[in-house]
């Protein structure tokens, strides 16, 4: 799968928590490190920690689309039950309400 392909580049694998990952620091053979360096390194860090819940949270929703699809109901609204527009799942196909729903989506659990 092309997301956990690309999560498997800036994170690992958390082995306390299944499908939860871990972002990884890039490997800097020299130790000898100075406040600056920490500082670039760290503000790095943090950019891949963003890159990885980003990229955590849209495969989490692709799983869920997947999982949805093996029980009927992909295309349906979570809030409402209603279906959502074709138009709105072409755009994103694992939105999770219609259009009228839109904002609760946030909400939902995933
Ligand atoms: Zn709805």
């Amino acid at each position: 799968m092309r997301l956990t392909t690309e999560l498997s580049t800036i994170a690992i694998p958390n082995k306390e928590i299944a499908g939860d990952w871990e972002a990884v620091r890039e490997d800097d053979p020299s130790i000898n490190t100075s406040s600056d360096e920490v500082a670039e390194e760290l503000e790095n860090l943090t950019e891949r920690k963003a890159a990885e819940e980003l990229l955590e949270k849209q495969l989490a929703k692709v799983n869920l689309a997947l999982k949805k699809i093996e029980e009927n109901k992909f295309g349906q609204c979570e809030v409402g039950n209603e279906p959502i527009e074709e138009d709105r799942l072409e755009a994103n196909p694992t939105a999770r309400t219609c259009k009228t729903h839109l904002e609760e989506e946030e909400g939902l659990a995933l």
